[in-house]
This record gives C-alpha cells, sequence and structure tokens, in this order.
C-alpha cells in the first residue's frame, strides 16, 4: 500500500490517500477518520452489488444507512442531491456523521457536494471506483452537480478526510472506462513529468494487464502531479490550468458529437492529441515530442482524432464549439499546449480561424 499525504493551506484540512489492494476489507483504515457512530454510505445501483457488503462487514459497529443512487451522469442532478439529503435527515444524520462515497466520479461529486452542505458541511470519506475518479476526481476537493445549462455548475469545495482507492475495484471496472481513465494520467505526465512519461511508455502491456504493483504506481504518481499543482494554484499562481491540456479541444468534441457519444476521457485523449499537433504546428513543439505523445495514447488502445463524417461535424463546428469554452476571456481561444514532453504553457488570444485552419487539416 502506498500513502500520499496532502497538504493543504489550511493545515487542518490535510488528508491522506491510501493507494492499494483489499483496502476495502481492512476496518483499520476507516476507523481513525470516522467520527462518531453514524455513518451514511452513497453508491449507486452498479457499484453497491459488487462492493457494498465488504465496505459494510469493514463497518461494523457503527450505525450505518445506505442510500443508491441510479447510475449515470443524466442522475447528477439536483433531483438526486435532494433525494440524498431526504434519505441523509430521514436516517437522523447529526452532524459529527461521516458520509462515505463509493463510486465514480458521478457518486463521489455528489456525494461530496451533499456532505458540503448537509448542516453547513458534515465529514466524508471518498472510496473511488473509476481510474478516472481514483486519478482525478479524488484530488482537489471539488464537488457539483450538473445544471440544466451546464455541467458541475453548482458546487463546492469540500475536502475529504481521506480517499481510499482500492484497485481491487478495477478487475469489475468496464475496459472502456478503464481506458478513459488513462487519457487523465497520460495528460498530467505531458504536463508535469517527462519521467513519468517515459515510465508509461515503459510500462504500456503492464497496466493494460492490470499489473496490480504497477497501477499503484501510477495512481499515486498521477494523485501527486494533481495535489502538487492543485497545492501551488492555492498560492495562485494560476497553474491549476494545466490540468486543463486538451480539454479545449476535448470539451468541443463532446459537445459537438452530443454528451456520452464518447466518454470524457476518450474526448481528452483526441484533444490532447490535437494540442500536440497544434503546438508543432504554430508554436514549436519538436514534432518527435508530439509522435511520442501521439503514440502513447494509441498504445493504450484509445482514440486520436475523429471520424468528421460519421458523427456530421467538421472543423468549423468543432472550432466554433471551442469559443464556449469557460477559460476563453475574450472572443479569442486560450489553449494550454505542450511546449515539450513534461512541460506545458497557456497560450491566450489565439485565433479561432487559425484553429480551424488546423482541423481542416486534422480531422478524418
Ligand atoms: P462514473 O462515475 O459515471 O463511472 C463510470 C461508470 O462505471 C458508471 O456506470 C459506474 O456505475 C461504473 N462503475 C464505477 N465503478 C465501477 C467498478 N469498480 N466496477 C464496475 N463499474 C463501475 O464516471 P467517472 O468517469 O468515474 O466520473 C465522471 C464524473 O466525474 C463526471 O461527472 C465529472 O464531472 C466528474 N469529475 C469530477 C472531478 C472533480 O475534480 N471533482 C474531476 C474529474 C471528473
Ligand atoms: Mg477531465
Amino acid at each position: 500500500m502506498k500513502t500520499l499525504d496532502l497538504h493543504l493551506q489550511s493545515k487542518s484540512l490535510d488528508y491522506q490517500i491510501l493507494i492499494g489492494k483489499d483496502l476495502l476489507s481492512q476496518n483499520k483504515h476507516f476507523t481513525p477518520v470516522i467520527q462518531g457512530q453514524q455513518v451514511f454510505i452513497v453508491s449507486n445501483k452498479t457499484v453497491a452489488p459488487l462492493y457494498l457488503e465488504t465496505l459494510q462487514a469493514s463497518l461494523k459497529g457503527y450505525e450505518c444507512s445506505v442510500f443508491l443512487l441510479e447510475d449515470g451522469e443524466q442522475h447528477k442532478s439536483f433531483a438526486s442531491y435532494q433525494h440524498i439529503l431526504d434519505a441523509m435527515l430521514d436516517a437522523g444524520l447529526r452532524r459529527n456523521a461521516t458520509l462515505i462515497a463509493l463510486g465514480g466520479g458521478v457518486v463521489g461529486d455528489m456525494a461530496g457536494f451533499a456532505a458540503a452542505t448537509y448542516q453547513r458541511g458534515i465529514r466524508f470519506l471518498q472510496i473511488p471506483t473509476t481510474l478516472l475518479s481514483q486519478v482525478d476526481s479524488s484530488v482537489g476537493g471539488k464537488t457539483a452537480v450538473n445544471h440544466p445549462k451546464g455541467k458541475n455548475l453548482i458546487g463546492a469545495f469540500h475536502q475529504p478526510s481521506r480517499v481510499i482507492t482500492d484497485i481491487n475495484t478495477l478487475t469489475t471496472l468496464p475496459d472502456r472506462e478503464f481506458k478513459a481513465g488513462i487519457a487523465e494520467i497520460v495528460k498530467a505526465a505531458i504536463l508535469y513529468d517527462v519521467t513519468f512519461f517515459e515510465w508509461l511508455e515503459t510500462n504500456v502491456s503492464k497496466i493494460l494487464s492490470h499489473d496490480e504493483e504497477i497501477l499503484v504506481t501510477m495512481i499515486e504518481r498521477s494523485c501527486a502531479i494533481k495535489a502538487e499543482i492543485v497545492s501551488l494554484d492555492e498560492k495562485e499562481t494560476g497553474v491549476r490550468a494545466w490540468l486543463n491540456l486538451g480539454h479545449t479541444f476535448g470539451h468541443a468534441i463532446e459537445r459537438s458529437l452530443g454528451y456520452g457519444e464518447l466518454l470524457h476521457g476518450e474526448a481528452v485523449a483526441v484533444g490532447i492529441a490535437m494540442a500536440a499537433e497544434y503546438a508543432v504546428k504554430m508554436f514549436g513543439l519538436p514534432s518527435e515530442d508530439s509522435v511520442r505523445i501521439v503514440r502513447l495514447i494509441e498504445s493504450f488502445g484509445l482514440p486520436i482524432n475523429i471520424q468528421s463524417e460519421q458523427y456530421h461535424i467538421n472543423a468549423t463546428i468543432l472550432a466554433e464549439a471551442m469559443t464556449l469554452d469557460k477559460k476563453n476571456v475574450d472572443a479569442d481561444l486560450t489553449l494550454v499546449l505542450p511546449k515539450s514532453i513534461g512541460e506545458v504553457t497557456i497560450k491566450h488570444s489565439v485565433k479561432v480561424q487559425d484553429v480551424e485552419r488546423f482541423l481542416v487539416g486534422y480531422l478524418d
């Protein structure tokens, strides 16, 4: 097992991420961070049949209630959020109760938001069960629900008291979801850590065959990178934006194709490949770096392009969708682009027309 210590600006919010095998079945990982007697578990109807029993067995002796959400991003809604709060009130949870989120990013974000707001905030533990939630949403303290006007528009920062990442949960995760999580890991390596990028290149087949030691190392390093960047940004350096590498292209792809067509990680994979090629064309990224980036993405079985005909989209539609990105400051685009492997730069005032011209040549 590896333990990653997260140090936040307010020391009282420091917490640990435990990463290893069979953690869910060991009560010693839970008891130090559970307050009071009341525990409220939020999961969903896909994950609960797989892992709830094991978790509950580790929580013997506590007064445990459970609430199960329907599965799916469409249920990351106000209605579900209210159902969680209703169930918390029905269970008579007091302020010293502990909420445990068991599931992927959807469960984690929504349960986290319920924990952030129930009686102005109660203790919260995360058990992320998708690779994406293990390396991404469990670090940084963001919780949210979607609004009809957009994703994650309503939320709060609420740090968990501990994250318990049991890699056994990845054995049941659909392969496509596993690979989608890898896209965010590749992103972290490109933007911050060339050594980790090289490590990924060396370990593709072990990662794809779920070598346990390799998975633990990979998850730990990714979380550490995100944690470092997030903590730098507590000092308001603006580097948190680096985490958007591949996301301006990626979000535009998700929006243009219709949400759900590609998984977020798949759209990000294409977005990273596009960002790398664009950086070669416009900002002098050495083309051998882009070749390596694209090759690594492909070696994980992730996409690097989209079939524009199949989806009835073109460069104009995609470039237009990019202008809607929240991170833009004016009519031009703000893009995070690789400068070399292990380093990114933020480019403001990128002309939409330039990106469109690039996409004409890039799209399949
Ligand atoms: P998800 O939670 O929808 O999980 C994907 C699918 O896998 C679901 O069907 C789920 O039921 C299933 N599943 C989960 N664990 C499983 C397991 N161990 N075995 C079998 N099936 C399992 O999706 P996700 O990719 O984990 O998370 C996406 C969400 O995370 C989005 O809503 C996004 O906004 C959010 N997110 C938040 C942050 C943050 O900083 N808070 C960061 C990134 C993403
Ligand atoms: Mg993302």
